[in-house]
Order: C-alpha cells, then structure tokens, then sequence
C-alpha cells in the first residue's frame, strides 16, 4: 500500500490500529462465505465516528475505495475486499453509548455485538429483538447493514422494525444522521432505504436501537411428522389459524441426523420432518393459546412439550 496514506492513517488511529502484514490480515481476507479470498492493501481499526471520517478523506485523497467491515459473520462475500481497497473495519468501536428504558431505545456504536445489548438490559427486562443465530459474535452495525432477522423474525420482524436512526459516515466523509431517538421521522424514508444497503450507503457508525420487552414466558414443542409435506402444510396451518409463534423451523430427514449429531438433542432419526414451535407472551395469553391449539386438528403429528 501508498507509504503516505499508511502514515496517515497511522496519524488517525494510532498504528495499534492499522493492519498491514499479510499475517495479520489473513483474518480479513473472507466473511462467513470462505469459498472467496482476497486481502485488502490495509485493515484500519477506527474508535470513533471522527476517525471513520478522517480516514475517509485520506482514502479519497489517495483513490483507495473502502469496505466496511463488522463481525465478517456475512455469508455472502459481503466485505470481501477489492485487491487495492483499504478495509474499515469497526470492532473497536463498540460501546454501548446510553440505554433508554423508559423510552425503550439504546444508542450503540456500530461494533457492538449483537448479543452484548441484550446482556445489557435483559435485567431490565428488555432485548434487542433482531436474533441472527450469529449474534453472540455479528456487530449491530452488520445486523442494519444486512437487515438481518433470526428464529424470532416471524413475530418480532427483522433489524429494520427495530432500528430507530442510523449516524452514517458518506462516501464523502461526511457525517449525517437518517432517523433519530425516536421512530416515524417525517419525510422520505431514507433509514428504511439505508438499512439492508450493504454498506453501499455509507458506514454506519452509530445507530439508535428500539428495545424490545422480554416476554413473561416462553414454551416450545417439537412436532415430529412422517410424511414431509404433512409438516410444511402444518406450518401453513398454523399461520392460517391466526396464531403466530415466536419461531417456527423446519428440519427434514437431511439435517435432522446432522444435528443429532452434532448435539444430541433427543430428534427422532426416522421422522421424514420435524417443526420446533416456539410460542411467548403473556402467561395468560399462552394459556389461552394452547387450549386453541388441542382444538386444533390440523397438526396430525406427535408433538412433545419442553
Ligand atoms: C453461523 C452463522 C449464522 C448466521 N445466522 C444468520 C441468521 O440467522 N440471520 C441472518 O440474517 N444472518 C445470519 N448470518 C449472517 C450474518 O451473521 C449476519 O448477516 C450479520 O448481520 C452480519 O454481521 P457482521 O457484523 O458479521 O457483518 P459483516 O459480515 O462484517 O458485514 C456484512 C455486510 O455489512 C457491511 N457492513 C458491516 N458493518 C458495516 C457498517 N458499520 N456500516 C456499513 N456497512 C457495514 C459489510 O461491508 C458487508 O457488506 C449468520 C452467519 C453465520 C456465520
């Protein structure tokens, strides 16, 4: 890489915070999807919003584009790099900058893991509802870049429905906000357009976060089927009949094995399908709930209670 843009990006952010040995890059040279590799010129570790935009400008000023980086959970090549880009990536910042439980809203830098904001105010009572199964290692930041959504999206939605306002950094190192402390900001919807974007938007650097209410209780069962279409059709029940779990997931006769035995959760080995149905809610409401689901006899299948 240019000797002066790594100075200056020494000057920036320190030079603990510049990358540039191809050993201690090997780690930035994929995401999650390791069919593609390719090493940036230089991996920078800014903490704070400043820097981000500090180092911005010096790339533009020396024609180096920049990939945004988070957790590289991403299963899609997302922040692989260009031969000649310069890979931002935000794991340093990653402070949880004020939680808000009477207005039910956090604010957080975007390398903040996932899971840490719900550890954060889980004693509360509350969670960052977006759940991708990364999300003891994928950033915030990933999560709006990606929209992502895990097992709870069918009843609590994806981080679009849980992101309030996002502090980007543009391509042309400015700062600006799309949305703020609270939701429903007059005007073009640009945060609903910014979320999911890839980073193609900008770098996401800070970003208010609704805090969803922990539910009272939650129940799972397994619904264990011998015939594979008798499972997918239940699951088109189950939404017809107006209940909406919390997760719903299928597994069919190819990965029911694999898991079982991986681990050993007690799957039957000859079922053609299997649904893992969570419900939560009120405890009252549940209650009612499974009393309509005995009426329910659309789902033929052996369920079994956790
Ligand atoms: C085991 C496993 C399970 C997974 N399960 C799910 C799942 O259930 N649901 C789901 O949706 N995904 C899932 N994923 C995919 C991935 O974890 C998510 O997409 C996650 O949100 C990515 O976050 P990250 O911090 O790792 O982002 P990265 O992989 O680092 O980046 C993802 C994309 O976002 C961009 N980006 C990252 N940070 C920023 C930022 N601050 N500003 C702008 N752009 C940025 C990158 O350039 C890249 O294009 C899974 C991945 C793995 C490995």
């Amino acid at each position: 890489m240019n000797l002066n843009l790594l100075n200056e990006l020494r000057q920036i952010v320190g030079t603990g915070g510049v990358l540039s040995g191809p050993d201690e890059m090997m780690v930035y040279e994929c995401d999650a999807f390791v069919s593609a590799k390719q090493q940036p010129q230089a991996v920078v570790l800014p903490a704070s919003t400043e820097q981000v935009v500090e180092v911005v400008r010096a790339a533009n000023r020396h024609g180096v584009t920049v990939v945004p980086r988070g957790a590289g959970t991403g299963l899609a090549g997302g922040c692989l790099a260009e031969t000649d880009s310069l890979m931002l990536a935000l794991t340093r910042m990653n402070r949880i900058e004020e939680v808000d439980i009477p207005n039910r809203c956090a604010l957080v830098q975007a390398g903040v893991v996932n899971s840490h904001l719900t550890q954060r105010v889980s004693p509360d009572g509350f969670c960052f509802a977006p759940d991708p199964s990364s999300q003891a290692a994928c950033t915030i930041g990933g999560n709006i870049a990606n929209n992502s959504g895990g097992p709870h999206t069918l009843k609590y939605g994806v981080t679009v429905n849980h992101t309030l306002g996002v502090e980007l950094v543009t391509p042309e190192g400015e700062i600006v906000w799309l949305g703020g402390r609270t939701a429903g900001a007059p005007g073009l919807d640009l945060l609903g357009a910014c979320v999911g974007s890839e980073g193609t938007f900008g770098i996401v650097t800070r970003a208010w976060v609704n805090l969803a209410r922990l539910p009272q209780s939650a129940h799972t069962m397994l619904a264990i089927f011998d015939d594979f279409d008798e499972g997918a059709q239940a699951v088109s029940n189950v939404i017809a009949a107006g209940i909406i779990p919390a997760a719903l997931e299928m597994l069919d006769d190819v990965f029911i094995p694999c898991i079982e035995q991986a681990y050993k959760f007690g799957f039957p080995l000859d079922a053609a399908a299997i649904l893992l149905i969570e419900t939560d809610g009120l405890k009252k409401a549940r209650a009612r709930k499974r009393r309509r689901r005995r009426k329910y006899a659309a789902i033929r299948a052996r369920v079994k209670c956790a």
